[in-house]
């Protein structure tokens, strides 16, 4: 009964100009093809300079994608040079915000006290995080896959009250962007143990109702195994994101 969602993280890609003509095109597409909108929650994680542009065309067009940032700062105003405050993307009306992307921890040695403190500052101001956990191929090795992703959303999920709404996306960090997603198994595998992570720290009604997303290499071909799965919510999707068809046939698995 949760409601899946399917969700493109368009990077560092796209300006606010290419990001019209895309948006556009997807809707296009996707209201050729009868999708039917209440079917699965779409959303789009632009780069910050497209937010507001995205927003209007969205609003003027009444497309129903929900809108959210590839990351927010710990703070909420103030002398923090380059940082983006949570309030500010609220007002953009974006519904959600990426944190602790693999990205960020790798090239912006975000810690998982980062992280945690990112959650608490989205749901601060009304945005729901996808919160990203996922090991690395070394990580795998040494731990097996669960362990590290584990970890990570124990300390992301500290001191979160029990009625946040939160999404989690498990990325294993090997699978990025490599063509070499993870099996079905091996993410229903690991959102498993996820969701038992938010039992633990949320509780059993929490677990029950939040969504868990697996990401990597996720691609028109691959999305419907991923779907079956009973702790696979929906899709975190990168590359196969920025392009139109292929997002579209994604939104579009259960066709
Ligand atoms: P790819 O879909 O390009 O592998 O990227 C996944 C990702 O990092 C989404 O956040």
């Amino acid at each position: 009964s949760r409601l899946p969602l399917i969700a493109g993280n368009w990077k560092m890609n796209l300006d606010h100009l290419q990001a019209v003509a895309f948006v556009q095109k997807l809707h296009w597409t996707l209201k050729d093809a009868k999708h039917e909108e209440d079917s699965v929650e779409v959303a789009v994680f632009p780069p910050f300079t497209d937010i507001r542009t995205v927003q209007t065309l969205l609003d003027a067009d009444k497309i129903a994608f929900a809108l959210g940032g590839q990351d927010l700062s710990t703070k909420d105003s103030g002398a923090y040079t380059g940082e983006i405050s949570g309030a500010f993307l609220k007002q953009l009306d974006c519904r959600y915000v990426i944190i602790g992307h693999s990205e960020r921890r790798e090239y912006h040695a975000e810690t998982d006290e980062v992280v945690a403190a990112k959650v608490e500052a989205a749901l601060r101001h009304g945005l729901a995080p996808v919160i990203c956990v996922g090991e690395t191929a070394e990580d795998l090795e040494k731990h097996g896959a669960a362990a590290v992703p584990v970890a990570q959303l124990e300390v992301a999920l500290d001191g979160v009250a029990s009625d946040a709404d939160v999404v989690v996306a498990y990325e294993p960090v090997w699978a990025i962007g490599s063509g070499q997603a993870a099996t079905p198994q091996q993410a229903q595998d690991v959102c498993a143990k996820l969701r038992e992570v938010v039992a633990a720290k949320l509780g059993a009604e929490a677990a029950e109702r939040t969504r868990i997303l697996y990401g990597g290499s996720v691609k028109s071909g691959n999305i419907a195994g991923f779907m079956r799965e009973p702790d696979v919510d929906g899709a975190l999707v990168g590359g196969a994101s920025l392009v139109t068809d292929e997002f579209a046939a994604i939104i579009r698995y259960q066709k």
